[in-house]
């Protein structure tokens, strides 16, 4: 997968390299795909959710641009399979799902996996936060708004970086978004499909 996958298209961080080899992922998926666990794909984990394609989960993190030691926010849970590739890149890490029911199964992929200790899971709407943890130095959102949600924004550090799919059925692309005194420094990446971000 790291070779193939991600090397080979141009991911050149060796931290976030080194962390997609130490994740097991296969912990992360239901245990009817194990065998698929590896593919170059999305895959489903319930209630019309995915667990992001490796490469696009190695993309965010390092657009990210971590060095070890920032707060971050991982938004949409899901499996709970980003938040353990950030707890390898990052010092402390907050993630919040709005399904109850995959919170609770992300929890339990978590621990089986040994980041109980380095992910703080919260359960509720994503799209504004998690203001009593913030600011953040990073914030890596794992679902599709129609715009990057200002609330998000508003619990960056100054200098602090966003990366947001953007758009709706018709196309989205990966935004970078960067804190700065003068306002949002947007920058649009890769075009992307992600599940769609659902606010309340
Ligand atoms: N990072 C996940 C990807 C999961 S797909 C993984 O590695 O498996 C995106 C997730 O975002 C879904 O679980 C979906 O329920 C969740 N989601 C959608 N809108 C949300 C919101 N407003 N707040 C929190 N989570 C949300």
């Amino acid at each position: 997968m790291v070779e193939w996958q991600l090397r080979r298209r141009g991911i050149d961080d060796e931290r976030v390299l080194a962390a997609m080899e130490r994740v097991p992922r296969e912990l992360f998926v239901p245990q009817h795909l194990r065998e698929e666990a590896y593919s170059d794909a999305a895959l489903p984990i319930g209630d019309g959710q995915t667990i992001s394609q490796p490469y696009m989960v190695a993309l965010i993190s390092e657009q990210l641009a971590l060095r070890g030691d920032e707060r971050v926010l991982d938004v949409g849970t899901g499996s709970g399979y980003g938040a353990a590739v950030l707890a390898e890149l990052a010092g402390e890490v907050h993630t919040i799902e709005r399904i109850p029911k995959l919170a609770e199964w992300a929890r339990g992929n978590l621990a089986a996996a040994g980041y109980a200790d380095r992910v703080h899971l919260h359960v509720g709407d994503g799209t504004r936060g998690v203001p009593e943890h913030a600011p953040f130095a990073a914030i890596a959102v794992a679902a599709a708004a129609l715009e990057a949600p200002p609330a998000l924004y508003e619990q960056l550090e100054l200098r602090g970086r966003m990366v947001v799919p953007v758009g709706g059925s018709k196309g989205q692309w990966l935004e970078v978004v960067v804190r700065t005194p003068e306002g949002p420094a947007v920058a649009r990446t890769v075009s992307c499909r992600f599940v769609p971000l659902v606010a309340g």
